[in-house]
């Protein structure tokens, strides 16, 4: 979910300087696995036509973050009907070849702890409610297995994270409850500090985990709840790292090396992340691919005030506010237009140069980003143009696969694993 209205974008801090050494280590490894060089062009594009469905078919497709939540607690969406709007339904992700999406439950950091903690308990109800009217077609997700069991009954799995750790309200037995009602990943901060955890997002990004913090770090690995460094200060993402004893992983954030933003990780931290045996999973937000996009700010300056008035308009009309939001939104991508969908391939590919393939998944943000995806992904269907991109990139089948969704279980299985050990 995109920060509020008033989030400071702040200067970045300075990234260490990643070792070309070990970059270039990294990209042979990574480049043993692509197609081979002397194969031709021609024969490459023939022979990914030709099996694009079965790797789709054959492949777990899991996305680490949509916040589609917003809209069925907000509006009442339907997640059985086809819509003009938004970024994900049924008709969407099975034609996208999805096999399972984590739902964000966001709540916004100008609510209090205390209200923040109890919105999650109406939007996880809201979800699985969601959930239950499509038998046919959803499954809820709670462990890794039921990713697989979706697939063979031709079902998706629909996992539930929870965006923001101050909704546990510094309470770990509300964090149990949380993972009692099937949250299975928490983003320790949004983009604000939390009492415990410091955030990406605040004036002051020096903060990293307290004490309390670092208990709720083990006590999600005591759950089997994932660790979700999307979001935090670079300090909170090292005393993560230092405290979990299971892999993390980064929800939606995508490379700082591209775009200088503090809420995508340096080669540092993905490298880190990758030792650690997690994965960053791509965001597909337009400012996190391509920090260019910032200089467009001016062409919507009147387009910010007129959100702003609508959010007052409609303060007690969530429905109608949407709408109007959406017609803004729609008015933004088309001034500016979208960030071409090169840029982001350029994300996996620097993302698994610098960690590894085993070590990259995607993080779209779908229904969290105001509509600024990039050209060739605007929703959840598009999923084949971005395998047919990864192979245009000479990204092997074996790797694609990986990266749709086979590192994502991994991660999962292995948090699962933690907590029984
Ligand atoms: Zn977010």
């Amino acid at each position: 979910m995109l920060e509020p209205p008033g989030y400071n974008q702040a200067t970045m801090l300075t990234r260490r300087r990643f070792g070309a050494a070990t970059l270039g280590a990294a990209s042979s490894l990574f480049s043993q696995s692509a197609c081979s060089p002397e194969e031709s062009a021609d024969t490459r594009t023939a022979d990914s036509e030709a099996s694009q469905p079965s790797l789709l078919e054959a492949s777990i497709v899991l996305d680490l973050h949509c916040d589609t939540p917003m809209l069925i607690t907000d509006e009442g969406y339907d997640l059985g009907q086809r819509h003009d709007y938004g970024e994900v339904d049924i008709p969407r992700m099975r034609e996208g070849g999805i096999s399972g999406v984590f739902f964000s439950i966001y709540m916004p950091v100008s609510q209090s702890a205390a209200s923040a903690k109890q919105r999650s308990f109406e939007i996880i109800e809201a979800v699985v409610a969601e959930v239950g009217r499509h038998p046919g077609d959803l499954i809820l997700g709670r462990r890794s297995e039921d990713i697989r069991r979706a697939k063979q009954e031709n079902k998706i799995a629909i996992f539930m994270g929870l965006e923001g750790g101050h909704a546990i309200d510094s309470d770990l037995d509300v964090l149990r409850s949380q993972f009692q009602k099937g949250v299975r990943y928490m983003t320790l901060t949004h983009s604000s500090n939390t009492p415990w955890a410091g955030s990406s997002g605040d004036e002051d990004r020096s903060k990293g985990l307290t004490e309390f913090g670092r208990e709720v770090v083990q006590e999600m690995n005591r759950l089997g709840m994932m660790v979700d460094i999307s979001h935090v200060s670079d300090q909170t993402f090292f005393d993560t790292l230092e405290t979990a004893k299971a892999p993390l992983v980064a929800s939606h954030s995508s490379c700082r090396a591209l775009s200088s933003h503090p809420r995508n990780m340096t080669d540092e931290m993905i490298e880190a992340l990758a030792k650690n045996g997690g994965v960053i999973h791509i965001n597909f937000y337009n400012e996190f691919l391509d920090a260019r996009h910032r200089v467009y700010a001016p062409a919507y300056e009147d387009l910010s005030e007129k959100a702003a008035e609508v959010r007052k308009t409609f303060a007690d009309d969530s429905k109608q506010r949407s709408i109007e939001l959406r017609k803004l939104d729609l008015e933004r991508v088309a001034r500016t237009g979208r960030v071409p969908f090169e840029r982001l391939l350029d994300h996996f590919e620097h993302a698994a140069k610098v960690a590894g393939p085993d070590h990259v998944g995607l993080g779209s943000d779908f229904d969290g980003v105001s509509a600024q995806t990039p050209e060739g992904m605007e929703d959840i269907s598009k999923v084949p143009h971005l395998i047919e991109g990864l192979r245009a990139r000479r990204f092997s089948d074996d790797d694609i696969s990986k990266i749709l969704g086979g590192n994502t279980l991994r991660v999962m299985k292995a948090v699962e694993q933690a907590a029984h050990a």
